[in-house]
């Protein structure tokens, strides 16, 4: 299929290049994962040539601003970081479309730099790793399901842009239940888990009653809870434990959630985010780069769903969520 938008495609710079080495640096691949993470004009486009990508979603290595200990110093990386996006992408505006780091350490803040990003240098959404920290303390996990953040969302819903709740990993307290096996804080287990919980948490708090027009995103195909949401369902409508949200957790997942398709190249999991949540709420994403664009271009394009599904997840869904400024004379077809 040509014509593809990617949405979870990450990018380093020159401040965030160590915090990338310390999460992937022990990974044989870090010497070509850093290559690529801080290259926009050559490399990154042929790629998307090469796997019929026309547009790159790009946002900031995890967790960058939100595992900083000051809010301080989160809300001048926020800026710094925004700023050199905003000179990448208008270098290649056709190929390249730009997500913001929010310092959500502090709330207000948080929402002003969305807000400048969306108003003056034409910003998309944003995407955030996953919880944050109290200042000064690394043992410890904001998340943003917390009352200190309705002010937030309210100007999220306002802007009308998505947030992408991206993974990071769970903090070093809870590192108990993987000892020994360093394997399972990885995205083979930890970031879906920790990023599932939070969504159940957001779900929950009644932030989609209060916020109904609020759009969020989810990696991996959802993070497991498409297989799992029966069973939420079921359980906290039997025994609510506080919860007043007026419908099923399910139902926020229908009205509120895109899932995508980033790292999770598999199409049996693709088909059940599928019939859970539909195909109009489905993103082809890849993750570069810490997925290889070919490998999922030719998983996503081989795979086994009807043709309008296709261009409707590998395309149009994001055309249209993420506002994409794509020229008129374009086509895209799933063949
Ligand atoms: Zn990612």
């Amino acid at each position: 299929m040509q014509g593809k938008i990617a949405v979870e495609e990450h990018f380093a710079f020159q401040e965030s290049v160590a915090d990338a080495e310390r999460v992937a640096g022990r990974s044989p691949f870090w010497p070509v994962l850093k290559r690529r993470l801080v290259e926009f004009d050559q490399e990154r486009l042929e790629e998307m040539d090469k796997a019929g990508i026309e547009f790159s979603v790009l946002a900031l290595n995890s967790p960058a601003a939100q595992g900083m200990l000051s809010a301080k110093g989160a809300v001048d990386f926020c800026r710094r970081a925004n700023d050199f996006l905003a000179e990448q992408v208008a270098k290649h505006p056709d190929r390249l479309v730009p997500l913001a780091a929010v310092p959500m350490q502090d709330p207000d803040a948080a929402a002003q730099e969305l807000t400048r990003c969306v108003k003056d240098l034409g910003f998309k959404g944003t995407l955030v790793h996953g919880y944050t920290h109290q200042e000064g303390v690394a043992d410890s996990a904001v998340y943003y399901d917390l009352p200190q953040y309705l002010p937030f969302w309210a100007q999220v819903e306002q802007l009308g842009v998505p947030f992408y709740l991206h993974p990071r990993q769970p903090l070093p307290s809870q590192q108990l239940m993987y000892q020994g096996h360093p394997w399972l804080m990885s995205a083979a287990w930890a970031f879906g888990v920790e990023t599932a919980t939070h969504t159940l948490r957001l779900i929950c708090s009644g932030l989609f009653d209060r916020y109904p027009k609020l759009n969020v995103i989810v990696g991996h195909l959802g993070e497991g809870l498409p297989f799992m949401i029966w069973r939420v369902d079921h359980t906290v409508t039997r025994i609510r434990q506080g919860i007043t949200i007026k419908k099923k957790p399910s139902d926020y997942l229908r009205s509120n959630f895109y899932l995508t398709t980033s790292g999770n190249f598999h199409t049996l999991s693709m088909i059940d985010a599928m019939l859970e949540i539909g195909s109009d709420r489905i993103l082809f994403a890849v993750d570069y780069p810490f997925q290889r664009m070919d490998e999922g271009a030719e998983w996503f394009d081989g795979a086994s769903i009807n043709d309008l599904d296709k261009l409707k997840i590998g395309r149009l869904n994001s055309l249209k969520l993420f506002n994409v400024p794509v020229a008129e004379s374009t086509h895209a077809t799933a063949g």
